[in-house]
């Protein structure tokens, strides 16, 4: 039995196990991948990212030192979390639990796609998720965002503080009552384009371009040097979704430390109720996690 199993390999869960081997607990590391959305990066034309802030240099170097310890990583996703006598199981997909008297979640979250021509061959490419990563690269640029909630609006609002135009694909007439949607209905460098949806994105090497119909089946093109698809993120934490409390929208409930409503089940970053999807504040959440999954363990080591 292992003393803790950590559940995803983004910046959340790396820190969480590496703080574990350093308190030399046996630790296991059970994800799809290693680096989690860190293996995303936006590219554009004739732009230089040096204003974002994105935390690979931490994320890399715990990343390496999980692929050269191969007897703590397990490589495969895990499908449902149980209780087992005093402890957890953890079940992987290809079979067999692997045991744990302690665990943490960092399973991160899922982006809804559009499923429309283009999204695929130019995501990353000028058309991207994230706008909170990267708007500091739009200072005068035209950009869209599409989305019909909370996100799409928050988005939309710190787009327009540096950029020339910002064009809101999509929203919903509720959604714009709020005090955010009534500041972006005022704004004069952004246009609503209130219950259109889009139908594909355009463009040779990068996204230029967001063809959309309206509700009346108008169709138009939007053109924008970035183009953000911000859709309410889906927590990936259907694995524990039995086990412990979750908020309205389905992400993990945790305290101060990083405990959730069972003793012994521990989560951290973008899968949790914690404040912005950020690569450091991942980082530093998993941090917190393991110090605490270590705090609940001392007893029985
Ligand atoms: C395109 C894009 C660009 C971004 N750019 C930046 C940036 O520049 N700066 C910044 O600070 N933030 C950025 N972010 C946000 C940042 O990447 C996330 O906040 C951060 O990665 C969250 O870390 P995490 O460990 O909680 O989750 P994730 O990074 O999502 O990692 C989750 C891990 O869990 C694994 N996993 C999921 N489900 C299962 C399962 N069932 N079984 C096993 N493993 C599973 C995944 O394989 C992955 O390893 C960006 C996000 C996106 C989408």
């Amino acid at each position: 039995m292992y003393d803790l199993i950590v559940v995803g390999g983004g910046p959340a869960g790396l820190t969480a196990a590496i703080y574990a081997i350093r308190k030399r607990l046996n630790v296991l590391l059970v994800s799809k991948d290693l680096g989690g959305k860190t293996n995303f990066r936006l590219e554009l034309p004739g732009v230089e990212d040096y204003q974002v802030v994105r935390g690979l240099e931490i994320v890399g170097k715990f990343r390496a030192e999980l692929e050269y310890l191969d007897f703590a990583r397990h490589m495969e996703p895990v499908d449902r979390i149980s209780r087992h006598q005093d402890g957890f199981a953890v079940h992987a997909r290809r079979g067999g639990g692997l045991l744990a008297k302690a665990v943490v979640v960092a399973s991160g979250t899922t982006h809804q796609r559009l499923n429309v021509p283009g999204e695929k061959e130019l995501l990353m490419r000028g058309l991207c998720y994230s706008a909170i990563s990267y708007a500091p690269l739009f200072i005068d640029k035209t950009t869209a965002v599409i989305g019909d909630g909370d996100l799409a609006l928050r988005s939309a609002a710190e787009l327009s503080t540096v950029a020339e135009h910002v064009y809101v694909v999509g929203p919903r007439a509720g959604v714009l009552e709020s005090t955010l949607g009534r500041k972006l209905k005022e704004a004069e460098n952004v246009t609503i384009l209130e219950g259109y949806r889009v139908i594909e994105i355009l463009g040779e090497d990068y996204a230029e371009r967001v063809a959309v119909q309206g509700p009346e089946g108008q169709e138009a093109e939007v053109s924008a040097d970035g183009t953000f698809i911000e859709m309410a993120l889906i927590p990936n934490s259907d694995m524990v979704a039995e086990l412990v409390d979750l908020d309205t929208q389905g992400r993990i409930k945790v305290d101060g430390r990083n405990r959730t409503s069972v003793p012994g089940i521990f989560a951290a970053g973008d899968v949790t109720d914690t404040y912005a999807e950020q690569v450091l504040v991942a980082a530093g959440e998993g941090a917190k996690a393991a110090l605490s999954a270590y705090e609940y363990l001392l007893p029985t080591l």
